[in-house]
Formats: C-alpha cells, sequence, structure tokens
C-alpha cells in the first residue's frame, strides 16, 4: 500500500524533457508495464575465469509489451531516464532480482547478484535506504550485491556521485564500474571513488585479435589489479577470447560464449548442467 502510494508519486512527479507525442505515449505504456507486471529479468552468468564456476549473475530488464512484443532495455532505459521513470522501474528490479536470489539460495544455489543503476537513481536520496531495506527484506547480505554504474552517471555530476556512492560502499554495497573504456574514462575515477570492480566493455573483448585492444585490455586489468579493484570481462563470443582474457589474469567472464541472459527458471539447470 505505502509502497504503491509512493511509486504513484513518482510518476506524477516525472519531468518529461521532451513534448514529442511518441516519446509520451512510449512513457505511458511503460509508466502502465510495471503495475501490469510487463517487465521481466533475464540473468546472465558470470564465472570465475580460474575456476569456470558460476560466481553470480546480471539481472538484465526486458518489456514484454502487448503493443511491441519483447522489447530489449536499449528501446526503453532511455525513456525512463529522461523521468523518474527510473526510479520505480529501478526498485521493481532489486526487488525482483533480490527475491529471486533468495530463492536459488533456498535451492542451495549462492549467486552474487549484479544489478544496473542510472544516472538518475544516483540523484535519488533514497536509493541507499529503499536499496538497503529491499536485500534486507529479502534476506541478500549486502555484500553480495553489486551496483553496475557507468562512468556517464559519473561524468555527470562527479562530486554528488562521490558522495552517493561513497555511501552505498559504507554499508557494505559493494560497487562495479560499467562499461570501462567507451565513455568519457577517466583513470582518476578508479582512484578516486569507492568501487571494487571494474567491468571492461565488450567492445575491447570482441575484437582482442586487434594487437591494440590486447594492451589496452591488459593495461586496464594490470591497473585495476594494482589499485584492488577485481575485473570482470564482458561480451566473451568463442573459447577463443575467453581463453585470452583468462591468460591476462582478468578474474571474472561473461558472454554469450558462456550463456546468454535468460529467465530466472532456467538458470539452476544451467548450472547443473555445467556442472557435470
Ligand atoms: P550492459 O550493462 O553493458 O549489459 C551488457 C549487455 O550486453 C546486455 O544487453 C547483454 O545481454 C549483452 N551481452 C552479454 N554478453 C554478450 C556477448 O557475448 N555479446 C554481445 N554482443 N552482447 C552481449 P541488454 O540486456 O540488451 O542490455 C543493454 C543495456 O541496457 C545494459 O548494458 C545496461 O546498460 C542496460 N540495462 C539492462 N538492464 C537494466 C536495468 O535493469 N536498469 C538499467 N538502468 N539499465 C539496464
Ligand atoms: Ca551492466
Ligand atoms: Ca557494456
Ligand atoms: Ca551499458
Amino acid at each position: 500500500q505505502a509502497r504503491q502510494r509512493y511509486l504513484t508519486s513518482l510518476y506524477y512527479a516525472s519531468d518529461l524533457d521532451s513534448h514529442d507525442p511518441a516519446q509520451i505515449a512510449v512513457i505511458g505504456e511503460l509508466r502502465n508495464a510495471i503495475d501490469r507486471n510487463q517487465l521481466c529479468l533475464h540473468y546472465q552468468p558470470k564465472i570465475d575465469l580460474t575456476s569456470g564456476e558460476v560466481t553470480g549473475v546480471e539481472a538484465l530488464v526486458r518489456w514484454q509489451s502487448p503493443q511491441h512484443g519483447l522489447l530489449y532495455p536499449d528501446k526503453f532505459i532511455p525513456f525512463a531516464e529522461q523521468t523518474d521513470l527510473i526510479n520505480p522501474l529501478t526498485y521493481w528490479v532489486v526487488h525482483t532480482a533480490t527475491r529471486q536470489v533468495f530463492a536459488w539460495k533456498q535451492r542451495g544455489l549462492d549467486l552474487e547478484l549484479s544489478v544496473n543503476i542510472s544516472v538518475r537513481n544516483l540523484q535519488n536520496p533514497r536509493l541507499s535506504s529503499e536499496i538497503l531495506a529491499l536485500a534486507r527484506d529479502a534476506g541478500i547480505p549486502l555484500e553480495r550485491l553489486f551496483l553496475e554504474v557507468t562512468e556517464s552517471a559519473i561524468m555527470t555530476d562527479p562530486f554528488h556521485a562521490i558522495d552517493v556512492l561513497g555511501r552505498l560502499r559504507d554499508v557494505g554495497i559493494r560497487l562495479s564500474l560499467d562499461d570501462f573504456g567507451i565513455g568519457q574514462s577517466s583513470l582518476s575515477y578508479l582512484k578516486n571513488l569507492p568501487f571494487n570492480r571494474l567491468k571492461i566493455d565488450k567492445a575491447f573483448v570482441m575484437d582482442l585479435e586487434e594487437p591494440s585492444n590486447q594492451v589496452i585490455v591488459q593495461g586496464v586489468i594490470a591497473i585495476a589489479h594494482g589499485l584492488g579493484l577485481s575485473v570482470t570481462a564482458e561480451g566473451i563470443e568463442d573459447q577463443e577470447m575467453l581463453e585470452r582474457v583468462a591468460g591476462y589474469g582478468c578474474d571474472y567472464g561473461q558472454g554469450y560464449h558462456i550463456s546468454k541472459p535468460m529467465p530466472a527458471e532456467q538458470i539452476p539447470d544451467w548450472i547443473t548442467r555445467r556442472r557435470r
């Protein structure tokens, strides 16, 4: 009840950047999508590149729209980010994913959870208390929860980002710097911001034939390790890429070669088959 009131208040507090009717229509549909249970999460496994063990999953949102079919986040997250809709959306994602991870835990699967956080979420003064409450209610230890934040989210307002991320980190939530290398990267973020992990963008990983990308990826891994961060490589699409990044000492890997994102119910069987 209280949560519903809160979500409703956010919906109407939204401020549109555009008066484009098509955009307003999509935002209106998306607003309803949360209440009508049209959003769903797919989970992409992440493995430890040394042991091959599955260590966690990243939650990736999809929208099953009656009008437009299955929509991928690139089609609607930008709209949500232009309004306060991204706040109830992220709330829904964290709520749903933490409960799912607890359900897996009860079946004997202990998985780390990564969720994506937008710049606008960092401007929500309740972000850390909400996430804290959701993790506690779901029975997920905070150190099993990773928030993936992009460089562009930090760039928008670095001082504010340092403050908010610092508070999240202080309560024990882990932070991962997402899409590293493709934005307006600055090495000073790695030094000054409280990240635990760095995620090398798939643009570098997918094109590891290219010698300059090999140098960049090896260099990024060395810098991250030197600063005490662990490293995930995303976008691993074949065995050769997997062996290369593992050979460079990268800690974790994600990508279609390991597994595509999949519905929650497929995760336990997938892990069982992999262990065999
Ligand atoms: P991301 O966080 O960089 O996530 C990785 C994207 O790459 C995902 O696309 C994933 O399905 C895809 N991917 C994974 N492995 C491979 C691979 O081997 N090859 C290729 N070509 N692609 C791979 P997806 O699910 O379409 O998500 C796109 C972006 O949407 C994400 O990029 C993230 O920035 C955003 N996003 C997804 N879910 C959420 C969410 O719940 N909240 C927010 N704020 N953003 C989200
Ligand atoms: Ca991500
Ligand atoms: Ca990426
Ligand atoms: Ca991204």
